[in-house]
């Protein structure tokens, strides 16, 4: 009970903080919101100024608190002036500077206090070239959504607990959402090893997560498109049926199975795959499944890509064997490691 709880928990006095974190951003007749806007954050963007540069207690209290406001406040862009292209919650991926990493300003060309405004025009996007998973993932999210500098709305911001979009902040919501604090995911072990291919590995959270931009992913976030599977042409194209159910990619798992030293099978459902990466058998070691299983995966988005983008068809004989040579160089890349030393021969067995 919230009413058992003494004032000066943390819990309470971080929900009070997290109301004022908000009305910064959204409020437009608070005198308190115009004042610290107009003489503590200034040009500066709220989220990224030093809270060791400053004197009073209770802006610096609030600032201590911006990790856990962070979880909570989304921003809806209209015209992109207000916000902040870095720091803001305004795409699936979270804040910018945390997906993308803190190099990222430099090689993009969008600078910190950089606003969405900023990183376009009215023609389009402005950012580089992309150079990682992370940003190609931004730039198609970004072809996804109307320019900001079309728009004369502004942004707007609101308060987000698990999933429901809230018109004011609730201290109820919030702290119950911050009471009971998320277990760690149960399969955290199964994407983060040690030896990963750290592409794969990305890749495989972001498909674990269920965030992978897939058309019924995209159509979910308001974009008209046709949702059926760009590889069969037939199913929609959900997660689970791209890399689990579509006929291209069971044959994939048919494949790698064998080769795993199985009798081939393919997953009915995300949760019997989970469950197979976690077992321990005399089969195969978690390891080599793990490894396999990563590449299965990016071989399959990578072959999506491909068909959806540049429409170019690669039969599945010629990528299993693309990705026969991936983890062959995996393994004879971490050959030292001691999880790795007799993976080879466990590969090579069933050719
Ligand atoms: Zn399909």
């Amino acid at each position: 009970m919230v009413g058992s709880v003494s004032l000066y928990d943390s819990g309470i006095i971080d929900v009070n903080y997290g109301s004022a974190s908000l009305r910064l951003f959204s409020a437009r007749d608070s005198l308190w919101a115009d004042w610290i806007r107009n003489n503590k954050i200034k040009d500066s963007v709220f989220w990224s100024i030093d809270e060791k540069k400053t004197t009073s207690w209770t802006w610096k209290s609030l600032l201590h608190l911006r990790p856990l406001a962070r979880r909570f406040i989304r921003c809806n862009v209209g015209s992109g002036i207000k916000a902040s292209f870095w720091f803001d919650w305004w795409t699936p991926f979270g804040p910018l500077i945390d997906f993308l990493g803190d190099s990222e300003p430099a090689q993009t060309g969008i600078p910190l206090k950089g606003s969405v405004a900023n990183a376009c025009s009215m023609t389009g996007w402005r950012l580089r070239p992309a150079r990682s998973p992370q940003a190609e993932l931004l730039h198609f999210h970004l072809t996804t959504l109307h320019l900001p500098a079309s728009s004369i709305v502004d942004d707007s911001y609101f308060w987000r607990i698990e999933d429901i979009d809230l018109e004011a902040f609730s201290t109820k919501k919030t702290w119950e959402a911050i009471r009971h604090r998320q277990q760690p995911l149960s399969w955290a072990s199964q994407v983060w090893y040690k030896g990963a291919i750290p592409r794969h590995t990305f890749m495989m959270w972001i498909v674990f997560l269920n965030m992978i931009p897939t058309r019924t992913r995209l159509a979910s976030w308001g974009m008209q498109i046709d949702t059926t599977c760009c590889i069969c042409g037939i199913h929609s194209e959900t997660r689970d049926h791209l890399f689990l159910h579509c006929e291209f990619s069971e044959d994939l798992w048919v494949e790698a199975t064998r080769r795993l030293g199985y009798r081939s099978f393919v997953f009915h459902t995300w949760e019997a795959f989970s469950a197979w990466l976690d077992i321990k058998d005399s089969t195969s070691t978690q390891t080599v499944r793990r490894l396999v299983s990563q590449t299965v995966i990016y071989t399959i988005w990578t072959e999506r890509n491909n068909r959806y983008h540049n429409n170019v068809i690669t039969p599945v004989h010629v990528l299993f064997k693309k990705l026969d040579r991936q983890v062959r160089d995996a393994i004879l890349a971490k050959r030292h490691q001691r999880k790795f030393n007799h993976l080879m021969q466990s590969w090579l067995r069933f050719i």
